[in-house]
């Protein structure tokens, strides 16, 4: 019998974290959905409960050191020692350079950048100890550069080379780390963006559709599909990469 392992993910209340914690429920691991409170996460724990998973809600701000330490000690005492790690949380706060503010690039640096070393931080310990880890960094196309973006791509962009390190020190130790970086996904975020710009979500899907070579817009299960494959057994020899998952090639 093998036990069950645990699994991370953050920002995983709703859109592709949702998503990727049911995908990787599915695939049979205990998964704490952290978010920023509790009970934001109760929706999606009881979409994997109601499914015959086991799942846990756990409020915790990633960008926040004691938030974080104090989440993953309840990981291990809830669900067991976490050896699968999704730093998925994040926020978007776009502006173009000069207008962007001190606070608006501090805000999406600290939840994306220092909120995955955080959490990767906390949890790495017990994959080392186990012999065995995966952790999945997402990053973005916007990582390539993007108007209006200046923090978040920066941040994206330094998901990456936090993965490929991350791989290098602790690839003996049985863990992979590798990065998924989506194109254009359906999520509250994409709508929000829709709004900002004053375009009808429905309108905005379109025009990004056909831009794209496979002629669609995303959804959360193309990335859950994605973080499904990196964490599996068999992907044990694929570490410090970096997939566009974006309906074309992107690179
Ligand atoms: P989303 O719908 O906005 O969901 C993000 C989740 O992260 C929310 O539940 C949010 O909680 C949570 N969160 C925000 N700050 C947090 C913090 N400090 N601590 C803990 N949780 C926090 O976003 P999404 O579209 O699913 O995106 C998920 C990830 O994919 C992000 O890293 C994003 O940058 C990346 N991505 C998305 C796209 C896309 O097209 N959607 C493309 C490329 C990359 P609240 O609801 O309470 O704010």
């Amino acid at each position: 019998m093998t036990t069950q392992k645990t699994a991370i993910v953050t920002g995983s209340a709703r859109g592709i974290g949702a998503a990727v914690a049911k995908r990787l429920a599915e695939d049979g691991l205990a998964v704490a959905v952290l978010d920023l409170t509790e009970e934001s996460g109760a929706d999606t724990v009881k979409a994997i409960t109601d499914a015959g998973g086991k799942a846990v809600a756990i409020g915790a701000d990633v960008s926040n050191e004691e938030s974080v330490n104090a989440a993953v000690a309840k990981v291990v005492e809830e669900l067991g020692p976490p050896t699968v790690v999704v730093n998925n949380a994040g926020i978007l706060r776009d502006n173009l350079l000069f207008k962007m503010s001190v606070d608006d690039w501090d805000a999406v640096l600290g939840v994306h950048l220092r909120g995955a070393f955080l959490v990767t931080k906390a949890a790495q310990k017990h994959m080392v100890d186990a012999g065995w880890g995966r952790i999945v960094n997402l990053s973005s196309t916007s990582a390539l550069g993007n108007r209006g973006q200046a923090n978040y791509s920066a941040a994206k962009a330094g998901m990456q080379g936090f993965t490929k390190t991350l791989a290098i020190e602790l690839g003996k130790f049985g863990v992979t780390a590798n990065a998924i970086a989506p194109g254009f996904i359906e999520t509250e975020m994409t709508a929000a963006t829709a709004e900002r710009v004053g375009v009808p979500f429905e309108d905005f899907k379109k025009a990004a559709a056909a831009q794209i070579p496979v002629n669609r817009t995303g959804v959360p299960e193309d990335i859950a599909h994605t973080a499904s494959f990196f964490i599996s057994e068999g992907a044990g020899f694929v570490s410090g990469q970096v997939v566009y998952v974006a309906g074309g090639p992107r690179d």
